[in-house]
């Protein structure tokens, strides 16, 4: 199995190499990550400047572009062999509930899965991953078991681990995505020259959500494993939109 390991923290990061540690017990790893923090980048494609793509500690193709950026490119230019499959991650701090919006991991993610590559997004929902080590050899068996069977077309999974070392962790539970809103958490201040300023997310989101969501599981000090779907069409509603029965005026 040929793997692509990226993120969104940047090449240096703590979870992108305990990322790798559960990938290379998979297969052979490349990894191809931002050379910078690209964090809540979301699904940014550079498209007025160049990229350039050099080899970095251990062989890590370093982009200066986003975590999809890195995709397109492993894909495109830097890897020999189409990969098999794409790891995002292990980002620093949870992807949950809208989160996936904002995030450049699950973004990474879901640029591979647009592509046609399985893939799966690992988030750590603590802030200090070298708490994180132990989680390589206990993510590397879940990654296993997620790849085990035909993988659905047009979905990633999206995997946050819960800030505990594995052995306390209570097991593995399917969710669906909770809610967050990083709105509510806009911090104002003034500048050392009197003028106001503002800061999203400087203070902790407020989460909801049912008990077979997202957070709730990792709350409960479960792995939460949610699979995310491309198409963000609202099914539910068409028919009702339908019987709206939409028109246009042709212009005066
Ligand atoms: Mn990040």
């Amino acid at each position: 199995m040929h793997i692509l390991c990226t993120n969104d923290d940047g090449y240096m990061a703590p979870g992108l190499a305990i990322l790798q540690r559960a990938a290379r017990r998979l297969g052979s790893v490349h990894v191809v990550a931002p050379d910078r923090e690209q964090s809540a980048t979301s699904h940014s494609l550079t498209l007025h400047l160049p990229l350039r793509a050099r080899t970095g500690p251990g062989g890590v193709s370093v982009v200066d572009g986003t975590p999809t950026d890195c995709v397109i490119l492993a894909l495109s230019a830097l890897l020999e062999e189409r990969p098999t499959v794409c790891f995002s991650g292990v980002n620093h701090g949870s992807n949950m509930g809208e989160d996936v919006l904002y995030s450049g991991t699950v973004a990474a993610a879901m640029e591979a899965t647009v592509l046609g590559i399985p893939s799966v997004a690992v988030s750590y929902a603590g802030r200090d991953l070298t708490d994180g080590l132990g989680w390589s050899e206990p993510l590397s068996d879940l990654l296993k078991q997620v790849l085990a069977r035909p993988f659905p077309t047009d979905t990633l999974f999206n995997v946050n681990l819960p800030p505990i070392p594995p052995a306390e962790a209570k097991g593995v539970r399917v969710t669906r995505l909770g809610r967050r809103r990083y709105s509510d958490s806009l911090m104002r201040g003034h500048d050392p020259m009197g003028k106001e300023y503002y800061w999203i997310g400087a203070s902790t989101p407020a989460w909801s959500g049912s008990a077979d969501s997202d957070f709730r599981a990792v709350e409960e000090g479960y792995v939460s494993v949610t699979p995310l779907h491309l198409d963000l069409t609202n099914y539910r509603l068409l028919e009702e939109v339908r019987a709206w029965d939409l028109t246009m005026n042709p212009a005066p």
